[in-house]
């Protein structure tokens, strides 16, 4: 790879990851939009998120004011140097944050210090994963302050919520956290579920589940049907649009599973809200290509 233009690639990555809506999500939420009753709040809602969406796509500017954290995936041919790539992944960050791509987002928790170019302890974060092809794909991900606050993790079984440790544990885990997210969090939203796993990994993994399009299938049967019916259910809330009221409060659920260890069974939840900004980047040889 030529890391020469590497920089100038990932700066034109975010702009189009933080101002165009990938096409799925923008479909679904023209389908909800037309869903709704005439007149109704959810209707006016839906226009008025459409029509901005519209503006930003236009004139290149980010589709929500929080632009969100920074999640990289990055698919690299094994042996390859990553250092460099690191180094123009934060120096794009700081160039599309003066370009207004990025809002600056990055607060010390402690001094309440913002040094304004949305770098800091753990921003952004970067999962480097090898293969064996010799093309690179870059996958970024914006993910909203606002739905990151609505996310959960449940440790099963859950005595509050009659919740065992089976699926159909699971199934009240997720019914609960979009119910106490209400409209907060910035409905209608994706909802990526991780069964399994440890706190830390379970969480990455219910992440990692908004890099896949919303009419996708999932391989595994079991989890596909059981995304299907959560999906049916969870628009029988009546939540709606910013919590308006209406016929769809998600978009879309998509669950994946890790194994886990014997002692604990966790159910991690990331809300990501209908401002879904993913896209990916891949370089092979002198060709890039941008896609969402
Ligand atoms: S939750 Fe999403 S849509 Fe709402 S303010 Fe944050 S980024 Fe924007």
């Amino acid at each position: 790879m030529k890391y020469s233009k590497l920089e100038e690639n990932l700066v034109e990555l975010i702009r189009f990851t933080s101002t165009v809506l990938p096409p799925d999500v923008e479909n679904a939420m023209k389908t909800a939009w037309r869903r709704e009753l005439k007149g109704s709040p959810a209707k006016g809602a839906f226009k008025t998120i459409l029509e901005s969406v519209d503006i930003s796509n236009l004139c290149s500017l980010p589709v929500c004011q929080d632009t969100g954290a920074l999640v990289w995936y990055i698919h690299y041919p094994d042996g390859s140097e990553l250092i460099p790539v690191e180094k123009a992944i934060k120096s794009a960050i700081r160039k599309a944050t003066d370009e207004s791509y990025l809002r600056p987002n990055s607060v010390d928790p402690v001094t309440g210090e913002n040094p304004g170019n949305n770098l800091g302890n753990g921003s952004p974060t970067i999962h480097f994963i090898p293969w064996k092809k010799k093309s690179w794909e870059f996958n970024l991900l914006l993910k909203g302050g606002g739905s990151e606050n609505v996310g959960a993790q449940y440790r099963l079984p859950d005595v509050a919520l009659n919740a065992g440790r089976d699926l159909d544990g699971v199934y009240k885990c997720v019914l609960d956290a979009v119910y106490q997210a209400q409209g907060q969090g910035c409905a209608p939203g994706i909802i990526c579920v991780c069964i399994g796993g440890s706190r830390d990994s379970g969480m990455a993994g219910a992440k990692l589940q908004a890099l896949r399009k919303l009419d996708d299938t999932n391989p595994d049967t079991v989890l596909d049907k059981f995304e299907k019916k959560l999906f049916r259910d969870l628009n029988k809330l009546g939540i709606g649009p910013m919590g308006f009221g209406g016929k769809t409060t998600v978009l879309g659920v998509k669950v994946g599973k890790q194994h886990r260890l014997p002692a604990s069974y966790f159910v991690s939840i990331a809300y990501v809200c209908w401002a879904m900004r993913r896209a990916t980047m891949t370089l092979s040889g002198d060709r890039v290509k941008y896609s969402n």
